[in-house]
């Protein structure tokens, strides 16, 4: 059997490992010119973190792990007005959570791919010709590529998904809110950042500052806009619509570099009635996107990943094997969506009010007995894939 997997990201790394190891032809294509290791700190947990378990990857992921103990929200000054105590987190989610770098998972995954995974970086796929017997792909380097099984592992804006599919704005909805992230090397901020990982208290827009190996910073942004366009120039966007935040935010800003060591994109879901037809599947941010308010995306697309191929080990018809993979991801999906919806507002208070509701929230999180009941709200979702 062969497979063309569009995308080296979580979900397309996870996919041509398991792919390959069940005995595949796979070749992978990635848009960039690398393996994309920039990003920022992710938790991963739920099913992503079971699927990588069964896949043997945690000791991996513990090595390339950084220990969060708490997350201070700071005020102008520096001064911590609120702490997220990450020890809550991880005990009401039995210590099944891993917090690292997006880059690192990714790295961990790319570790693991064989010799026989054709990898073709620069390269992406512009034309599909579906068919009952196979699927045949027009690759933008002009070759073209004939096989079982086209994936789309190409995020939330995946060019498959718009070749098999129809328009992204038939799927995406966007949630009011921008995100950008970068990491930079200053020995000079990261004294002054010290060993805490730091998020500013502030209304409808924070900035957040993680001290990470090397002596670099990652840097992590979010803010309220109902324009979901992209700005033209996100690094000068950046710095202009953050630079009041004080503390040592506009120190980070002026480190800010140029997309596309800058990730920057709206913040948004993907919703779709289905994932697959008979020769081509999406799997990951491409279908399922939950949005970093669900804190889960890369977690899902791991657990998608898998899931997809376990159906098609199970299965020889491929058109069945796609049909069941949905069928199982789907309202798990929906379920974890609908709960990042609900955390926008504790992620990004859109006034002084709901800022000081989450100050007692947070104050009450230290009580044993809210502890728990607290932090379960916070991994809503976190359960796995029936
Ligand atoms: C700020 C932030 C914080 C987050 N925090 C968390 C968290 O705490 N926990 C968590 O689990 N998730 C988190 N996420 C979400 C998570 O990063 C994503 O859900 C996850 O990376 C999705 O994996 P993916 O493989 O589907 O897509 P991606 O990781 O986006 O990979 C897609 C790949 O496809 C490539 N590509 C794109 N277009 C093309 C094309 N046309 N042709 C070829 N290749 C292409 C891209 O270059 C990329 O390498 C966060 C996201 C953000 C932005």
């Amino acid at each position: 059997m062969r497979a063309l997997i569009c995308g080296a990201g979580i979900a397309g790394l996870t996919l041509a490992w398991l792919l390959d190891r069940m005995g595949w032809d796979v070749q992978l294509v990635e848009r960039a010119n690398s393996l994309r290791r920039e990003g920022y700190m992710i938790d991963f947990f739920g099913p992503g973190f079971d699927a990588a378990e069964t896949m043997g990857l945690l000791p991996r992921l513990r090595e390339l792990a950084y220990t969060i103990t708490e997350l201070n929200y700071v005020d102008r000054s520096g001064r911590p007005r609120a702490a997220l105590d990450y020890k809550v987190m991880f005990n009401s989610l039995d210590g099944r959570l891993i917090s690292l770098l997006r880059g690192d998972l990714a790295l961990a995954l790319y570790e693991r791919l064989s010799q026989r995974v054709v990898q073709s970086y620069g390269c992406s796929v512009q034309a599909l010709d579906e068919r009952a017997e196979g699927v045949t792909a027009t690759l933008t380097d002009g070759t073209r590529w004939s096989g079982d099984l086209v994936i789309g592992a190409d995020g939330i804006h995946s060019a498959i998904r718009e070749l098999a599919f129809g328009l992204e704005s038939n799927y995406l909805r966007y949630l009011g809110i921008h995100t950008a992230a970068y990491t930079f090397a200053d020995p000079v901020l990261r004294k002054k950042l010290g060993e805490q990982f730091a998020i500013t208290d502030s209304v409808d827009k924070t900035v957040g500052l993680y001290p990470i190996r090397n002596e670099r910073i990652a840097v992590f942004t979010a803010h309220r806009t109902r324009d979901s366009a992209i700005p033209a120039d996100p690094r000068t966007a950046v710095q202009a619509t953050y630079s009041d935040l004080g503390w040592l935010v506009p120190d980070a800003l002026a480190q800010c570099p140029d997309p596309p060591a800058l990730y920057y994109d709206q913040v948004s879901q993907i919703e779709m009635p289905r994932w697959t037809t008979d020769r081509v599947a999406l799997v990951g941010d491409a279908c399922q996107a939950v949005s970093l308010l669900a804190g889960q995306g890369a977690s899902l697309a791991v657990a998608g990943a898998q899931l997809l191929a376990s159906e098609l080990a199970n299965e020889a018809n491929v058109t069945h094997a796609l049909s069941h993979y949905t069928k199982r991801m789907a309202a798990p999906v929906a379920d974890k969506q609908a709960a990042g919806r609900r955390t926008a507002e504790w992620f990004l208070p859109s006034t002084p009010r709901r800022l000081l509701l989450r100050r007692l929230a947070l104050r009450a999180m230290a009580l044993p007995g809210l502890d728990r009941l607290l932090s379960s709200r916070l991994v809503a979702g976190a359960g796995g894939i029936p």
